[in-house]
């Protein structure tokens, strides 16, 4: 199934941010904000006004801040009360957004709620209807049936549950994955069912947690059997091991030929402002901007890497830095892994020219220095110095 649009929504400041250990101030909740303007995702959600008087000031900052026509949404929990302050908080956004979420899991009803399904339906219902009265006929309400993806024994209900939310008034469907613990294919399946289930009758967005790491998975495979909108955050914040990676799931569509909104070549610069406003370094290893992804060093892998290095696809990578506004290019580096194509491929790059016989002589030598020096990493300026003083004796 094809998507017909997919609406990146972040939520960094608001999941995001209730997880840091130290949470945003309002000037850097502002900064972060603006990341997510230059960086167009399609909607942000700005917080939880509910929760204290600087959160509701926050949310309130934000929303008159928001560019025309961006959806800001604020989550509140189903009371009339906490809808009535979290819509005065966002309502002069130019496009507003009432988020109300609400356990549907089998297991969160006997043991969190302790109330009976009908309640449950009750509640949806007296909720989400009192939202729409205040919100009035223009703006969108989403329901969050909190703990979706565990809701595997009470499915029916479920389904019910969310027709529920939709006959009171509510346009978007949030199914969240709120502790990930099955298979990615289990939740995307149950997705299917709701789409299915609801027809065309509301948007169905994903939001999913991390904690098995396939988070971005689960994500991404739910666009394919009707989801429309993804909740994400940069640099993948959120509770415990956070929520889905914003970089990851849009380069991820974007590689499968999907048409998004996304500034791409903004995403390493928010990331590492978003790094250094956490606290939290980014892993050498990590997706799209981890240092060390675009390194070669294996020798099989550097030769693909040379002879394919200005195409547009290339033999071991699958976007381009400047793709997403890294200035580094694809590295090559000589350990005792490396090929000879290696040795080639770094004296050129400094207009050293040299012979098959000679390359094969440098490895050689570089490769029983590296060995015998615990397997360390040749640097491109010891190559050279190497070249020199061992090309100048023949
Ligand atoms: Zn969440």
């Amino acid at each position: 199934m094809k998507p017909k649009t997919i609406h990146i929504q972040d939520v960094t400041l608001r999941d995001g941010n209730q997880a840091l250990k130290r949470p945003w101030t309002l000037n850097e909740k502002i900064e972060v904000f603006d990341l997510l303007v230059s960086l167009n995702v399609d909607g942000i959600e700005v917080g939880f006004p509910s929760s204290n008087e600087s959160e509701f000031f926050t949310c309130q900052v934000l929303s008159k801040r928001a560019p025309k026509g961006k959806p800001i949404a604020a989550l509140s929990r189903a009371n009339e009360k906490e809808i009535s302050v979290t819509w005065e908080a966002i309502q002069h956004a130019d496009s507003p957004r009432m988020h109300i979420v609400y356990p549907v899991s089998d297991f969160s009803i006997k043991h969190v709620l302790k109330i009976s399904e009908k309640e449950v339906l009750q509640k949806i219902k007296s909720s989400v209807s009192f939202a729409r009265s205040i919100v009035g006929s223009n703006h969108q309400i989403q329901f969050s049936g909190e703990h979706f993806g565990d809701a595997i024994q009470n499915f029916e209900f479920t389904k019910l549950a969310f027709m529920t939310a939709i006959e009171a008034g509510a346009n978007i469907i949030n199914l969240p994955n709120t502790v990930e613990r099955y298979r990615p294919m289990i939740f995307v399946n149950m997705v299917k069912e709701i789409r299915e289930s609801i027809g065309d009758k509301a948007m169905i967005s994903i939001h999913t947690h991390n904690d098995l790491g396939m988070a971005t998975a689960t994500s991404v495979e739910s666009v394919y059997v009707g989801a429309e909108q993804i909740e994400v955050a940069l640099n993948g914040l959120g509770e415990r091991a956070g929520n889905t990676n914003l970089y990851e799931t849009v380069i991820a569509l974007h590689q499968n030929g999907e048409s998004l909104n996304i500034q791409f070549d903004r995403i390493y610069p928010t990331a590492k402002r978003i790094s250094e406003l956490t606290g939290i370094p980014i892993g050498e290893k990590t997706p799209i901007i981890g240092e060390d992804i675009f390194s070669h060093r294996s020798g099989i892998h550097q030769d693909g890497v040379t002879k394919t290095m200005n195409q547009t696809k290339g033999a071991y990578r699958t976007f381009s830095p400047e793709f997403v506004g890294r200035f580094d290019k694809e590295t090559i580096s000589f350990t005792n892994q490396s090929g000879h194509k290696a040795i080639e491929f770094l004296l050129r790059q400094k207009g050293i020219e040299v012979s098959k016989e000679e390359i094969h002589h440098l490895f050689s030598v570089a490769k029983s220095i590296s060995s015998k020096e615990n397997n360390r990493e040749i640097t491109e300026t010891e190559l050279v110095e190497l070249s020199r003083s061992i090309l100048t004796y023949q």
